[in-house]
């Protein structure tokens, strides 16, 4: 690309803000996972909202994709340049500001580049949290998690990213900023926007800011590792515990025998919580925001002593076999830790492929039983470390990646649709899943997607590759009709 245009993008965002050398772009363009890797003519790191629109409209002049990035920690090959395009990687990571901090509407404003646990931490400052959680937060940012709806341990208490939000700031392809009405709680003025562009992986427009809900935080928490009779018995130990035990569930994570012990070979200051393994095991977490839960009663919070009633009532009934329970923030970092690791423990075993769907609640264990089967019957491996947030019905679980590959995928997804499940529950399409989203999307949805996507970027200069659109220049050209390929 021209000296020119690196000029003009220079003359953008100073340059502080641009990077054209190859050492210097290396870990823009090669993703968390290491399986995608591309290349870049420039990293453009922008500071302002201004300068994220001039930066678009440069690039557009020139026919010049644009691939957003936050933390670069999304799973599904989405934030690194991988169409054949010329492209820049636009990085958010200048603009982390985090300000007008509301504590009485419970809101504060960040940039798209602010760092999930620095939103948090501001939070915080104000005795508030910001709740998102899952293994990245202290890389990942606010533009990324928005534009994947990121979900994580605690959807069940709080919802997906989704859900935090009030309101963004949006910069389109041609350089015009929306504003989605941040801030408001009720907003009934025509199509909602901010949902549009929350989960839409950057193909849309560009997040620079939102405005973010805030929760009180915890007078006090319990966390325990349950060992339940099956998984069948799951979603009643569960519901027993939201209806009739004191506070908020907050967690409730299955980590099942195998995934620990995965955890504790490569992690080896971490210990399995229960003497005997749990083939069921359930990490659960309880909080209150209520003074009167923390009370001491007996050397004990009251959060504690309800809990406990209830949960010598599932031991009666059989439902739970053994529990062990927190005594210190060290063993409830323990426990914590243990299901934060299981990515990273799975990445150092082998090359896995993983699985990431969501099943109506009461489909979770039916589906792990038939999907077991029908492999089986097939003659193919059965999934292995399946882990998940079984209180959203969202499972982990992988298989290793070989050239049985396709036909575990034939099975897995082919049980998904027949139990109208979802084939990406929390880490989105990205490039990795644009074909099963071809494939498996509900077909009028899709048709809806490609109008979107036409409609608001009409030459795929929005992360090209990713979700839908233009794979690449050749197939660009075709949509656009500029030539015709056989
Ligand atoms: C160890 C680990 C554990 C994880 N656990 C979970 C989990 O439990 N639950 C879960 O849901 N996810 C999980 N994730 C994935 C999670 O979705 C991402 O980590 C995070 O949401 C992405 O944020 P990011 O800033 O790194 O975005 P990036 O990876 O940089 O980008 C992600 C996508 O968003 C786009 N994008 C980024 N910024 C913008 C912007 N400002 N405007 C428009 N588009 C943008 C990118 O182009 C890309 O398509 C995990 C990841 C890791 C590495």
């Amino acid at each position: 690309m021209s000296e020119e245009f690196l000029s003009e993008l220079r003359s953008i965002v100073g340059a502080a803000g641009l990077l054209t050398e190859r050492s210097e772009m290396g870990a823009f363009v090669t993703d968390w996972t290491g399986r995608f890797t591309g290349s870049a003519l420039a990293v453009v790191r922008p500071a302002s909202t201004p300068e994220v629109a001039a930066t678009i409209k440069a690039c557009a002049a020139r026919g010049v994709a644009l691939v957003p990035q936050g933390g670069n920690t999304g799973l599904v090959g989405g934030s690194v340049p991988i169409s054949d395009r010329p492209a820049v990687v636009l990085s958010l990571a200048r603009m982390s500001k985090v300000d007008d901090v509301r504590p009485g509407e419970r809101t504060l404003r960040a940039e798209a580049g602010a760092v999930i646990d620095t939103v948090n931490a501001a939070a915080e400052a104000h005795g508030l949290r910001f709740p998102l959680a899952f293994g990245a937060t202290g890389s990942a940012t606010v533009g990324g998690a928005l534009s994947t709806n990121a979900g994580g341990a605690n959807v069940l208490r709080f919802g997906n990213a989704r859900e935090l939000c009030l309101g963004l700031e949006v910069v389109l392809v041609d350089g015009t900023v929306v504003d989605t009405g941040s801030g408001l709680r009720k907003d009934n003025t025509g199509y909602d926007l901010r949902d549009l562009f929350i989960g839409a992986e950057g193909t849309l427009g560009i997040i620079t800011a939102a405005t973010l809900k805030l929760f009180p935080q915890a007078a006090v928490r319990w966390t325990g590792f349950l060992s339940l009779a099956s998984l069948e018995s799951a979603l009643a130990v569960l519901n027993r515990l939201r209806d009739e035990a004191p506070g908020d569930v907050e967690m409730f994570e299955y980590m099942p025998a195998h995934a620990v012990d995965l955890v504790c070979k490569h992690f080896p200051n971490l210990r399995a919580p229960l003497a005997e393994s749990a083939e069921t095991g359930v990490l659960v977490e309880i909080a209150s925001t209520s003074a009167r839960d923390a009370m001491e009663e007996n050397g004990e919070p009251r959060l504690n002593a309800g809990i406990f009633e209830v949960l010598e009532r599932l031991l009666e009934d059989g439902l739970v076999l053994d529990a062990m329970i927190a005594q210190s923030g060290q063993q409830r970092s323990e426990l914590i830790s243990l299901r934060e690791h299981v990515l990273e423990s799975l990445q150092a075993e082998a090359a896995w492929y993983h699985y990431d769907i969501a099943l109506r609640l009461d489909d979770v264990a039916p589906f792990l039983a038939a999907v077991r089967a029908r492999l089986q019957a097939e003659g193919l491996a059965s999934p292995s470390h399946v882990i998940g947030h079984l209180g959203d019905g969202n499972l982990h679980f992988s298989v290793t990646r070989d050239d049985t590959l396709p036909r575990v995928h034939d099975v897995v997804y082919g049980l998904v649709r027949e139990m109208h499940g979802s084939f990406s529950a929390e880490h989105g399409i990205g490039s990795a899943k644009r074909s099963d989203l071809e494939r498996y999307k509900d077909t009028g949805a899709y048709r809806v997607f490609v109008d979107l996507k036409r409609s608001l970027d009409p030459d795929g200069l929005l992360n090209p590759g990713v979700m839908v659109g233009p794979r690449d220049s050749a197939e660009a050209m075709r949509v656009r009709g500029l030539v015709t390929l056989p």
